[in-house]
C-alpha cells in the first residue's frame, strides 16, 4: 500500500508518529483518532493512510480510491457500533475544499456521534 507523504502534512506526520494524537484504531489502508477539536460527544477523524488532498482526487484514483474509502466506511460503522451510538443516529462528513469547511488537504471523514444532528447542516 502506498503511503505517500504530503508536503509538510499534519495527518501524514500523525499517521507515522511525529505528531502525538489518541489514536482509535489503525489498519493497513486507514487509521482513526481522536479530532483535538470535539463538535459533538464522539468525534473521530478516520483517514486513509495513502495521502492525497481532497476528495476530488478519488476518480482518478479508480479501483483503488474506492476501495479506501469504502475501508474508511466500513471503520466508521464499527466504531459507532462500539460506542454504542450506531443505531441512534451518526454522521459522516467529508468536507471538500476550503468553501466547505476544509482546513487539512489529506482526505479524512468526520464520525460525529452522541448527540441529535440538525438537516440541513449549514
Ligand atoms: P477539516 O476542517 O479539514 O474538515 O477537519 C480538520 C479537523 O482536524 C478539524 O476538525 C480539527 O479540529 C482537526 N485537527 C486539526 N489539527 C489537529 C491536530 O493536531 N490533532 C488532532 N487530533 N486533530 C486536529
Ligand atoms: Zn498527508
Amino acid at each position: 500500500m502506498d503511503s505517500s507523504t504530503g508536503a509538510d502534512c499534519l495527518f501524514c506526520k500523525i499517521r507515522d508518529g511525529e505528531i502525538p494524537a489518541r489514536k482509535v484504531r489503525e489498519d493497513d489502508r486507514v487509521f482513526a483518532f481522536e479530532d483535538i477539536n470535539p463538535q459533538a460527544p464522539a468525534h473521530v477523524l478516520v483517514v486513509p493512510r495513502r495521502h492525497f488532498a481532497t476528495l476530488d482526487e478519488l476518480p482518478a484514483l479508480g479501483a483503488e480510491g474506492e476501495g479506501i474509502v469504502g475501508r474508511l466506511a466500513a471503520v466508521a460503522a464499527a466504531i459507532a457500533a462500539e460506542r454504542g451510538f450506531a443505531g441512534d443516529g451518526w454522521r459522516l462528513v467529508f468536507n471538500v475544499n476550503p468553501g466547505a469547511g476544509q482546513s487539512v488537504f489529506h482526505v479524512h471523514a468526520h464520525l460525529l456521534g452522541g448527540r441529535p444532528f440538525g438537516w440541513p447542516p449549514g
